[in-house]
């Protein structure tokens, strides 16, 4: 069902309520609200701004088992990760595409040769044998073929393996376009603003909602309540889980200022960068540093683009990239689950990106930590524990098993032109349709998460304000508030364009 604003129009009663409400419409509310309607449960889900602003709009993008957390020893995770991975690209092959990746070799490095070609070989395996690609060893000549500009210093070779490269915001909003095909009712622009058990029944969950679009607030009465709200999830009263957020930024520059047709791994001490193909552009990430601000205000700063520029420069020192190359760039936290104990002793990239799932109160569950690629087991999982609790309170509802890991995200006629790894072509159809069916009520929902138009385009403001005019007839915007959203789109693409300190 496609329901605009709002929620507190319709909102679930005491009489019939929901079987389980989901706050957040990041990648893992997203995955949670499509396994549970597709089992056969009454689902809705509450995003507080568009779907995916938050952690899971600003990711690598990749689509991975994690090779450097098989160098840290955990196999558990690269092998979970290695098979949803390969899952996706079953499920979800408009936004799997098989990426190359090349990891040089230097000699004195804590990336030896011979250690990457046995770890690429085993990283194959853990996919059963069905990664995107097969692994191979690479000499120092084959590298430099593949990967022209590479610096030459020490580089002894590499090798070359495999994983998948996705659209992070589209496969948000791609699994809750198939959640809401299997029934579920879910709303952006909808927050969260207070919970609390019913008074009257203990198994039933109220929460106070307020629509960010006509300020209206209502209440929805749940039977299960699950809080998927990523770098937010510790800021409600009920949530028991500990979090650790680190800053990851990434920049985007023009493919001819840093051409690479496989994704370049560049070491820096124990953690990874990535230079990624991207069409006409190449993305450079990622930082990883601890943070500890207001998570609704994360941005690049001057000092993490220098970082990654180093970095790269010293890889490729004839780009001799520019801060004036960049053209753009987004910011994101990552919601890791805090080591116990002496939480700040590891280094951010060092905490594990295993996921938790908690009901620290009956009917209450916290549903974090993990990974985009992990995140249909991770719906799977928590749709377990919580038909499990609903069973335990008496309610039986009629559930059917777990279809996600092989039933399509969506037909390709309905992702053809609209959804892909590659920005889509510029047209009014595609913004009648993210306005239509794809919940698109701003401006910058279009530009930046539907399309990312905002990151690829040179010309995108000019772009934006020519979307803004179908958007306005589709929404049936006036003047003002067409000049608003414009208006709101200079500002933010201001803030991606020349980088300000954190607040
Ligand atoms: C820099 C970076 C790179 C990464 N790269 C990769 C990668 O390449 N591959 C990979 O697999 N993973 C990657 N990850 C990890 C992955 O992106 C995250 O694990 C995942 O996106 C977290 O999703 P989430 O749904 O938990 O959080 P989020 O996406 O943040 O979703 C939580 C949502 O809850 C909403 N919310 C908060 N409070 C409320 C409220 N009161 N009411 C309603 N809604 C609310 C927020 O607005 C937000 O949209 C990366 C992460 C980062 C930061």
């Amino acid at each position: 069902m496609m329901s605009h604003c709002c929620a507190t129009k319709n909102p679930s009663t005491t009489d019939s309520p929901c079987d389980i409400l989901i706050i957040g419409g990041g990648i893992v509310g997203a995955g949670i609200a499509r396994e549970a309607a597709l089992r056969g449960l009454n689902v809705i889900l509450a995003e507080k701004g568009d779907f995916a602003s938050g952690t899971s709009g600003t990711s690598s993008r990749l689509l991975h088992g994690g090779l450097r957390y098989l160098g840290q020893g955990r196999i558990g995770l690269v092998w979970e990760a290695s098979e949803e991975k390969v899952t996706l690209g079953r499920i979800a092959p408009h936004l799997a595409k098989p990426l190359p990746f090349l990891f040089p070799s230097y000699s004195g490095s804590t990336w030896p040769r011979w250690k990457l070609a046995i770890g690429v070989k085993v990283y194959d395996l853990l996919c059963s044998g069905k990664n995107f690609g097969k692994s191979e060893p690479m000499s120092r000549d084959q590298m430099l073929d593949a990967a022209p500009g590479l610096t030459l210093s020490k580089l002894n070779g590499g090798v070359r393996y495999f994983d998948g490269f996705t659209q992070d915001a589209r496969l948000v909003i791609d699994t809750l376009r198939s959640a809401v095909a299997a029934g579920a009712r879910i709303h952006n622009y909808t927050e969260v603003i207070g919970t609390g058990p019913t008074t009257n029944d203990q198994n039933r969950w109220e929460l106070q909602i307020r629509c960010g679009q006509c300020n209206r607030q209502s209440t929805i009465v749940a039977r299960s309540i699950v809080n998927a709200a990523g770098p937010w999830a510790t800021t409600f009263g009920h949530s028991e889980i500990k979090l650790r957020l680190t800053k990851g930024v990434h920049l985007v520059v023009p493919a001819n200022r840093l051409p690479v047709t496989a994704a370049i791994v560049m070491p820096e001490g124990d953690r990874i960068l990535f230079a990624i193909p991207w069409g006409e552009r190449t993305i450079i990430g990622t930082t990883d540093t601890d943070f500890t601000g207001n998570p609704d205000d994360v941005r690049c700063t001057p000092e993490d683009r220098d970082y990654l520029l180093r970095i790269v420069n010293r890889y490729f020192p004839a780009a001799n990239l520019r801060p004036a190359d960049v053209r753009s760039s987004w910011a994101g936290l990552r919601p890791l689950i805090a080591p116990s104990g002496t939480v700040k002793a590891n280094a951010p990239s060092d905490i594990s990106r295993s996921h938790k799932i908690l009901m620290p109160e009956l009917g209450w569950f916290d549903v974090a930590g993990g990974k985009l690629t992990t995140y249909r087991i991770i719906g799977e999982q928590a749709v377990d524990r919580v038909i499990e609790h609903l069973r335990n309170t008496g309610y039986q509802p009629e559930i059917r098993a777990s279809e996600t890991a092989h039933r399509p995200l969506l037909r390709p006629e309905s992702t053809d032109g609209i959804s892909s790894v590659l920005p889509p072509e510029i047209s009014r159809e595609a913004v009648d349709h993210y306005c239509r069916a794809e919940w698109a009520r701003h401006l910058t929902d279009i530009m930046v998460r539907r399309t990312s138009w905002v990151y690829y385009l040179d010309n995108h403001r000019q772009v934006a304000r020519q979307v803004a005019e179908w958007m306005a007839d589709s929404l049936n915007w006036s003047h003002e508030h067409t000049a608003d959203e414009v208006a709101n789109y200079e500002k933010l693409s201001d803030t991606l364009e020349s980088l300000s300190p954190d607040a």
